[in-house]
C-alpha cells in the first residue's frame, strides 16, 4: 500500500509509527496509508524552516516573485494530474476540482506581484531632514493547518503569500486527503524553491499542538471546523503568536418573492449540492419570503432535483461525488433524520442513492428539507453535505434577523430583483461575504476571505492585501542624517515641529 510521507527540507521523509488508512471514498476502499507525525518530526520540519529563514528573508522581492511564476506554470502544465489526485481522495468531480485549483492558482498570481505588494510608505521631511517610513518584513517561520474540503485551494490561500513575503512555512495539510498537497509541494521545489523554504507535515493533534506551542512559528493559519478553530486561536494566542483561524458556516439565502425564480433554483442547485455541499461557502439554507415564494421554489427545486446524479469522480457527467468519510455520510443522514423527526418535510430524500459499481462508496444523494425551523437542530448545526433546507418566513426583516442570529456568518445571499432590497440586505446584514443574485460570493485573489461572528476568530482575513498584512509585521524608521560638524542640542521634551 502507498505510504504519504512529510516533505522537510525538500526530502520526502517516510520515517514514522503511527499511521492511518486514506480512503477513496467513491469505493469506500482505504487504498494508501498516511504517516502521522511525531512531534520530533514537526520539530525537525520547524529546524528546516528556521535554518532557511535568514537567506530567504533577504532574497530580492522580484526573486521571489519569479519562483512564483514558476509554480503557476507548473500547476497549469500538471493540472490534470493533482485533479485526479484530488478526486482519488476528496471524491470532488473533474470540474469542479479544475475549478478549485483555478482559484487556488490566481492565489499565486497575486503573489507573484510581492515586489508591488511590499512597497512601503514613505515621507520626506517629517522634521527637519528627517525622513520616515514604513516597511513590511516578514515574520519568520510560519504554520498552515488546513481542512480536508479544499487540499488544494486552501493551502494555496497561504503559503504562495507567505513565503513571497519572505517568510518559511510549514504546512500541515488535512490528513484525510493528503496526496494532492504534498504535490503540489514537489511542483515548488521544481519551481526553484531553496529546500526548507516550505515544508509539509502529515499528521494529526499531536503534529497541530507542536505547531502552536513552539516558540520559533510565529504565526498560524488554520483553516477547519469552528471547535478546532476557536482552540487554535486560544492556543497560538496564549503563545504569543499572530492567527487566523476561518470556521464553519451555515449559509442562507433569502429568496424574495420578486426574484427570478427559475435563475434562484439553477443557482442554488449547485451552490446547495456542488461538491456535496463540502463548502464553507456552500449554501444549505434558503429562506423563502412568503408561502407563494416557498411553494414555487419548493416545486421547482423538486422537478430540477430529478436531474442531479451523484457518482463517482471518474465519470465526468456526474454533479457531485461521495462525502468524505463513512463517518460524515452517517452524521449527514443524521440530520436528515433528525429534521424529520422534528417534524420537518424531507421533499427529495438523498439517504439511500444507488451509484451502480460503487456500493461501497460514501454517497449521499441531494435532498430538500421543507418546513425547517430555527429551533432544529438540523437548521443549526453545520451539515457539510448535499441537504438544503428550507426555512418559511413572512417578511425581509424576519429573514434578516434570522440570518443575523446564527452563530456563524460566513457568506449569504439575496435573490431579488429590487435593487433598494439588495442595497439594503448588504449594507446591513451580520455577515463577511455577501452576495446579490451570485449564491457564492468567494472573494477573488485580490480582495480578502474572511466570515463574521464565530466563522472566523482573528482580525485579517485570508489572502489577497489582508494576506500580504497577515503575513508582515511593519517596521518604521525616522532617520536623520546630520551635515558635518552640525551637533543638535539636549532636549529632554517630546519631538514635535511648530
Ligand atoms: P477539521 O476542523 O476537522 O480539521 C481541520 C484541520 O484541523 C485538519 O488539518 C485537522 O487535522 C486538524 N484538526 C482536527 N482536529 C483537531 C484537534 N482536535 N486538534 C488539533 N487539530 C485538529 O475540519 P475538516 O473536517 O477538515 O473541514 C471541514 C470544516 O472546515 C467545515 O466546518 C468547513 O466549514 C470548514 N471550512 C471553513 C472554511 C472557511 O474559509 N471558513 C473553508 C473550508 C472549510
Amino acid at each position: 500500500m502507498n505510504t504519504i510521507g512529510h516533505i522537510i527540507n525538500g526530502n520526502e521523509v517516510t520515517e514514522g509509527t503511527r499511521q492511518q488508512p486514506v480512503y477513496n471514498p467513491a469505493t469506500g476502499e482505504a487504498e494508501k496509508q498516511v504517516l502521522l507525525a511525531s512531534q520530533e518530526t514537526v520539530e525537525q520540519a520547524i529546524a528546516s524552516a528556521q535554518e532557511a529563514y535568514p537567506a530567504w528573508r533577504n532574497t530580492p522581492p522580484i526573486k521571489r516573485a519569479r519562483v512564483m511564476f514558476k509554480f503557476k506554470e507548473l500547476l497549469e502544465a500538471n493540472a490534470e494530474k493533482i485533479c485526479q489526485l484530488i478526486g482519488e481522495e476528496h471524491g470532488k468531480i473533474p470540474h469542479d476540482a479544475m475549478g478549485e485549483l483555478q482559484r487556488g492558482i490566481e492565489n499565486v498570481e497575486y503573489a507573484c506581484g510581492i515586489p508591488e505588494l511590499l512597497k512601503g510608505e514613505h515621507s520626506r521631511n517629517v522634521g527637519p531632514g528627517i525622513d520616515s517610513w514604513s516597511e513590511f518584513q516578514p515574520l519568520g517561520v510560519v504554520a498552515g493547518i488546513t481542512p480536508f474540503n479544499f487540499p488544494v485551494m486552501v493551502p494555496l490561500w497561504m503559503f504562495p503569500m507567505a513565503i513571497a513575503c519572505g517568510n518559511t512555512f510549514v504546512l500541515k495539510p488535512s490528513e484525510r486527503d493528503p496526496s494532492s498537497t504534498l504535490y503540489i509541494a514537489e511542483l515548488l521545489k521544481e519551481a526553484g524553491l531553496p529546500d526548507g523554504v516550505f515544508n509539509v507535515v502529515n499528521g494529526d493533534k499531536e503534529a497541530v499542538d507542536t505547531l502552536l506551542n513552539d516558540a520559533r512559528i510565529k504565526a498560524v493559519s488554520f483553516v477547519g471546523s469552528t471547535p478546532i478553530a476557536e482552540y487554535i486561536y486560544s492556543t497560538a494566542n496564549a503563545n504569543g503568536k499572530r492567527c487566523q483561524a476561518l470556521g464553519g458556516a451555515k449559509n442562507h439565502a433569502i429568496v424574495m418573492p420578486d426574484a427570478d425564480m427559475d435563475n434562484a433554483v439553477n443557482q442554488l442547485l449547485g451552490a446547495a449540492f456542488g461538491s456535496s455541499g463540502e463548502r464553507c461557502m456552500a449554501l444549505s439554507v434558503a429562506v423563502a419570503v412568503g408561502d407563494a415564494a416557498a411553494d414555487a421554489l419548493i416545486a421547482k427545486m423538486k422537478d430540477a432535483m430529478k436531474g442531479l446524479k451523484v457518482g463517482a469522480y471518474t465519470d465526468s457527467s456526474n454533479d457531485f461525488g461521495p462525502v468524505i468519510t463513512a463517518a460524515h455520510r452517517d452524521k449527514v443522514v443524521g440530520f436528515i433524520d433528525s429534521a424529520e423527526a422534528d417534524g420537518a418535510t424531507v421533499v427529495v430524500d438523498g439517504r439511500n442513492p444507488q451509484v451502480a459499481g460503487h456500493e461501497n462508496g460514501f454517497f449521499v444523494g441531494g435532498t430538500l428539507i421543507d418546513g425547517v425551523t430555527p429551533q432544529m437542530n438540523s437548521y443549526q448545526q453545520e451539515i457539510f453535505g448535499p441537504v438544503l433546507q428550507v426555512v418559511r418566513v413572512s417578511s425581509m426583516d424576519e429573514a434578516m434577523a434570522l440570518i443575523d442570529a446564527h452563530e456563524y456568518g460566513n457568506g449569504t445571499c439575496i435573490f431579488t430583483r429590487d435593487g433598494e432590497a439588495a442595497r439594503y440586505f448588504s449594507d446591513n446584514i451580520q455577515v463577511g461575504m455577501v452576495g446579490i443574485n451570485v449564491p457564492l460570493p468567494v472573494p477573488v485573489a485580490y480582495h480578502s476571505f474572511g466570515g463574521w461572528k464565530r466563522s472566523l476568530f482573528g482580525d485579517l482575513h485570508a489572502y489577497g492585501p489582508d494576506g500580504v498584512r497577515f503575513y508582515t509585521k511593519r517596521k518604521t524608521i525616522t532617520q536623520r542624517w546630520p551635515s558635518a560638524g552640525v551637533r543638535e542640542g539636549v532636549s529632554f521634551s517630546m519631538p514635535t515641529l511648530k
